[in-house]
């Protein structure tokens, strides 16, 4: 078993509803073993959208990368995922944020996911379940790059009402 860490996404629809269905989803193919908070983020890159809600899950999983990715992919589509302007509304984005401390370069796969140091609303809620975790390209943990952020990290509200538990 691997641990990995999976990001979640959405700003269309029931977000919390999206949520919870996502990580029920994820919980009945491999085993859930740690969920943030939910945060509320300003979007990034394509700002003319609703916030969106972000949360991160550590998972233990015997799935290889690709196969994770291919049910990440197929549980989006179920939710209703449809593809349209880059970075812009979706009802959920499932990202692999980390598997083990494995690195791939690949055209359609890249572990650790390239963006999560310039990203507050990966590198927020991952300080708060993972600080010590190491990432293996850069060579700092999360708390380092949470500390390094430049700004934005004040775009990222946490949402204590908000509760995504766990499906066990
Ligand atoms: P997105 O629009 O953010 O869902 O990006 C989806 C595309 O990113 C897919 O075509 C994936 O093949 C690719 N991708 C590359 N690395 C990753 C990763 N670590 N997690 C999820 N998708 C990835």
């Amino acid at each position: 078993m691997v641990e990995s860490i999976i990001a979640l996404g959405t700003n269309l629809g029931d977000r919390v509803g999206n949520l919870r269905r996502a990580i029920e989803m994820i919980g009945r193919k491999m085993s859930l073993v740690k969920a943030s908070s939910v945060y509320e983020t300003e979007p990034m890159y394509y700002k003319d959208q609703d916030w969106f809600l972000n949360c991160v899950v550590a998972v233990e999983t015997d799935l290889r990368p690709h196969g994770l990715l291919r049910e990440l992919q197929a549980m989006e589509m179920k939710l209703g995922r449809k593809r349209t302007v880059r970075y812009g509304p979706r009802v959920i984005d499932l990202d692999i944020l980390f598997y083990g401390n494995e690195v791939i370069s690949e055209p359609g796969l890249e572990i650790p996911h390239p963006k999560i140091a310039e990203r507050p609303f990966v590198l927020v809620p991952l300080n708060e379940i993972r600080p010590d975790l190491f990432h293996p390209v850069l060579g700092r943990r999360t708390s380092e790059l949470v500390g390094n952020l430049k700004f934005g990290a004040e775009q990222v509200i946490k949402r204590s009402g908000l509760h995504v538990d766990l499906v066990s």
